[in-house]
């Protein structure tokens, strides 16, 4: 809606279809006022021009270039301002923030025109803004949608699947929310042990048959991860402190596919900081 001497001289709506976000909206809005500041000035050469929005997050993302979900539209909107102060340089543009309440007569109106707008039908020609908010949670159910269907086929038999215990959602799988707020390498460790791709002797008979695959503590041949967590004489301590409190039986299942198995493993790979990445060589300057 747009006003000269605080007298309403015209409005224009937009439809965005139904994947705009209401952040795409505020930020479309905001890019629609500076072309109708530019088609006014255009015919009436005016120095001051005050644009009001009601959503302050709006307001500061409208002149950020840089990458985030609504930048099409800073992009629209900066573009037609370094138009507008290049050519009307005694002009002045001010962006405020405006209470949302209907009270507010021109709010009301506001709202009314969004009502009819949103309620009419879409124009023959209508094009989805295809906004990178809309992008990302499409994409994102997508890649989930993709990976529900493995998780449906595959042979739910292996060891990594005992942290996915149900098809993937998006969340976070119990034994990881267990896990949260652990050291780098604890949680690396962790996940390799899970994935069986670990620094342990069974990894190695896979991929370098030529290399020693026994355990490194006691001998065992070949190292696996159930013999680290659940034999291994070197770990009985700390395994009967964290892990046999919480899954008496030691259960990889129970260990990989609870939050507390996560946060019993965590602490356990900590203190032993078992099949953890081995050291790099000392630096030697020769
Ligand atoms: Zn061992």
């Amino acid at each position: 809606m747009y006003l000269v001497k605080q007298a309403k001289i015209g409005q224009s709506t937009r439809q965005l279809g139904f994947s705009a976000t209401d952040f795409d909206a505020d930020l479309c809005a905001l890019a629609s006022a500076a072309s109708q500041a530019q088609l006014h000035l255009n015919l009436n050469q005016v120095t001051n021009v005050t644009i009001l929005a009601t959503n302050p997050a709006a307001i500061q993302a409208i002149t950020n270039l840089r990458p985030h979900p609504g930048q099409s539209f800073s992009r629209d909107f900066c573009s037609t301002l370094t138009q507008i102060l290049s050519v009307f340089r005694n002009t002045r543009i001010t962006i405020e923030w405006c209470p949302s309440e209907v009270s507010i007569a021109g709010i009301r109106r506001c709202i009314d025109l969004a009502r009819d707008a949103a309620s009419a039908p879409l124009p023959p020609n209508h094009q989805e803004p295809n906004t990178i908010a809309f992008q990302k949670a499409t994409s994102k159910q997508l890649a989930i949608s993709v990976w529900q269907a493995r998780w449906h086929n595959a042979d739910r038999r292996t060891q990594a699947f005992l942290a996915l215990p149900t098809p993937p959602s998006g969340k976070l799988p119990p034994v990881i929310h267990g896990a949260t707020g652990a050291s780098r390498t604890a949680s690396a460790t962790l996940i390799r042990l899970i994935t069986g791709h670990a620094f342990i002797g069974s990894y190695t008979a896979r991929f370098h048959p030529h290399k020693p695959t026994h355990c490194p503590e006691c001998g065992v041949n070949p190292q696996t991860v159930g013999h680290v967590i659940q034999h291994c004489p070197r770990y009985a301590h700390a395994r009967a402190t964290y892990l046999a409190p919480v899954t008496p039986d030691l259960s990889l299942s129970s260990l990989f596919g609870t939050k507390e198995g996560g946060e019993a493993l965590i602490k356990f790979l900590e203190i032993t900081k078992a099949c953890f990445r081995p050291n790099e060589q000392a630096f030697d300057p020769g």
